[in-house]
């Protein structure tokens, strides 16, 4: 019986799967790390298409049956642990010799918390393809100026570029899950996209800037920051950026255009 506490919902629809594997640009030579394989239909196609897998699921429920049915497959290791405690150098010491490609239908309940480290991990995986609510894919992969963009969509694009690949409708999966989902692929880079000199401020003000939607960037700094306005006023000046713009219409240039400008007025200050 499927746990809903685990978020299992298992595809029965061969199009997302085909979706998925397509748009993981697959090769022989390539190393895949599956997050929640549940009955294992995603790991077997998998694993006649690469070297190696590794298949991470948290269900000792689930690891019998994933053990039988993949038994022949010597280039599928099993994992029975929880992806969110898996020292990830550990498994590519001991697994694969390259970069990660992650392919997964991942579980809901958990999906920020694993594309925090995915991007973390991004030294150790070069690309993921994942499955997750609909919702989010249209975060990750939204573009300034709209609704959808915020701070999600700037921590992950700072270091992937995002592709949102398909829609799928809850009746792929047994059972259906409440929302609508879609597949994205992160297409993963070491480095940020642009040059930041301080990561922690960059975020602190990304953060205090959509910490009140309907404001201005201006007032939301003033707000959250507790500094002078004409200091405010003075940062985003020499940003370049009109000061009645509101956060999220500021790209990720701009966002770290601001946050150096802000930075100099902090240590001016201390
Ligand atoms: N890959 C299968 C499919 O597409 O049919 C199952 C996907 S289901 C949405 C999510 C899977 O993740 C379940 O098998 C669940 O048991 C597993 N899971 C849940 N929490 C986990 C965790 N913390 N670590 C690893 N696997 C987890």
């Amino acid at each position: 019986r499927p746990s809903k506490r685990l978020g299992q919902h298992f595809l029965i629809d061969e199009r997302p799967l085909a979706a998925m594997i397509e748009a993981a640009e697959l090769k022989n030579e390539d190393g895949v790390l599956e997050i929640g394989p549940g009955l294992g239909v995603l790991t077997l196609k998998l694993g006649r298409l690469v070297r190696k897998v590794v298949a991470v699921e948290k269900d000792p429920a689930l690891f019998p049956v994933l053990e039988k049915l993949t038994g022949k497959y010597k280039n599928i290791c099993l994992l029975n642990e929880d992806v969110l405690k898996l020292d990830l150098e550990k498994v590519s010491k001991e697994h694969f010799d390259g970069k990660f490609k992650v392919v997964a239908n991942l579980p809901y309940y958990i999906t920020s918390p694993i594309l925090m480290k995915i991007v973390e991990n991004r030294h150790l995986i070069k690309m993921a393809v994942i499955m997750v609510q609909k919702e989010v894919a249209q975060r990750l992969s939204a573009r300034p100026g709209t609704r959808d963009y915020g701070i999600l969509s700037i921590a992950v694009q700072l270091y992937a570029h995002v592709d949102l690949i398909c829609q799928v409708g809850r009746s792929a999966f047994l059972p259906p899950p409440k929302v609508e989902s879609a597949v994205v692929r992160l297409k993963l880079r070491e480095l940020p996209s642009v040059n930041i000199e301080d990561e922690k401020m960059f975020f602190r003000i990304v953060e205090a800037a959509f910490g009140e939607r309907r404001k201005t960037v201006k007032n939301s700094l003033k707000s959250r920051l507790s500094l002078p306005s004409d200091e405010i006023r003075e940062a985003l000046k020499k940003a370049g950026i009109d000061e009645n713009r509101r956060a999220e219409t500021l790209n990720i240039e701009e966002f770290t255009e601001l946050s150096r400008e802000i930075a100099k007025i902090i240590k001016n200050i201390e």
